[in-house]
């Protein structure tokens, strides 16, 4: 069996780190260019979404009646289950790839096409929270998946193009690169000091304030000190867990009312439906103890001074160093001073 005709993964000598290639995925049938549509026009419902209750999806599947929360196996996924594998590839420690298998999914957030996370209320926010935690429990303990990913890539500006809320769970065989490095920065730091790096880091951040944006019983949204994109915010527990096991029933709660805060302040910043790409990052499910580990999730939103000016990361960001001009602090700032209602439900 050729290994390039099926998901592998490819090293990078040069960064020491790996790129998932999905062959397979090139004949995915091309929807074309969707025109984008006023968040304010969207309808309850859209016999032309294929993430809509009731509709049928490209894979001929059609949808159920859902009138909550709904997860289903992506039609055309990244990844596919382990079968046979072919041989990794390995010359010279240069050509270096090796078979991925994994499993993707498609959570619709809300049967309401015209809703966001922003606009939910607190009950469906905090059944979207079960659910990913319901997911994360079942893939999780898998033997053959070492890590769950939960993301969001909301609006146009982060390629997606259908408004209909939802967000996506890939599960890989592999550690991808991102919880890769932060797991041995975390691990660095644990066998220096025997505490756990980001909990250290909230203690830091909650003394200073200046950087923090909201917070509840349960979780703190803050701009992190080494923030990368303009209002980017790192969410952390106050009480230092690794994973989505061992949250509490308050937790979840608590991690859905913050949810519902950030993105409503993210709405409110340019009075406009703020795109963004978000992710949790709990612990590698590998079956080890991770007392390093804290669990958190990113927002990496892209827009800089109004709902059209973004962010590129190009030139020497591509090839230097990331570079950012409006500081952390005064993200932080501007964040911390909007409303938590929404500024559509206060025009009503
Ligand atoms: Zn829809
Ligand atoms: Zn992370």
């Amino acid at each position: 069996m050729d290994l390039t005709a099926q998901p592998h993964r490819r090293w990078n000598p040069l960064s020491g780190e790996w790129t998932l290639v999905s062959p397979h995925r090139s004949r995915r049938p091309w929807q074309g260019k969707v025109e984008p549509v006023a968040a304010d026009d969207l309808p309850p419902h859209d016999p032309g979404c294929y993430l809509c209750p009731g509709v049928e999806r490209a894979g001929g599947v059609r949808n159920p009646d859902y009138d909550q929360t709904f997860v289903f196996d992506n039609d055309f996924p990244a990844l596919l289950p382990a079968g046979p594998e072919a041989e990794p590839l390995d010359e010279d420690g240069l050509l270096m790839a090796r078979p991925e298998h994994g499993v993707c999914r498609v959570v619709c957030f809300s049967p309401r096409h015209d809703l966001t996370l922003a606009r939910m209320e607190q009950p469906a926010l905090r059944g979207v929270v079960d659910v990913w935690a319901q997911q994360d429990a079942e893939l999780g303990s898998r033997d053959d998946l070492r890590y769950v990913q939960i993301f969001e890539n909301r609006g146009e500006a982060m390629g997606c193009s259908n408004p209909h809320p939802h967000g996506q769970i890939w599960a890989t065989g592999a550690l991808p690169n991102e919880p890769e490095k932060e797991l041995r920065e975390q691990r660095f730091y644990w066998d220096e000091r025997r505490r756990p790096l980001l909990a250290d880091y909230l203690a830091l951040e909650m003394n200073r304030v200046e950087r923090v944006v909201c917070a509840n019983e349960e979780f703190v949204a803050l701009v992190p000190f080494w923030a990368v994109w303009p209002f980017e915010i790192l969410l952390l527990p106050r009480r230092p867990f690794a994973a989505w096991r061992e949250m509490t029933s308050a937790e979840r709660d608590g991690l859905a009312e913050i949810l519902g805060r950030l993105c409503r302040r993210y709405d409110n910043l340019f009075q406009a439906p703020f795109p963004y790409s978000m992710g949790f990052h709990p612990a590698p499910c590998d079956g080890e103890e991770h007392p390093e580990w804290v669990f958190h999730a990113h927002f990496y939103p892209p827009l800089l001074r109004s709902a059209t000016v973004r962010k590129f990361m190009v030139g020497f960001e591509m090839l230097g160093m990331p570079q950012r001009d409006i500081t952390p602090e005064a993200a932080a700032a501007q964040l911390r001073r909007l409303p938590d209602r929404h500024y559509r439900d206060a025009l009503e």
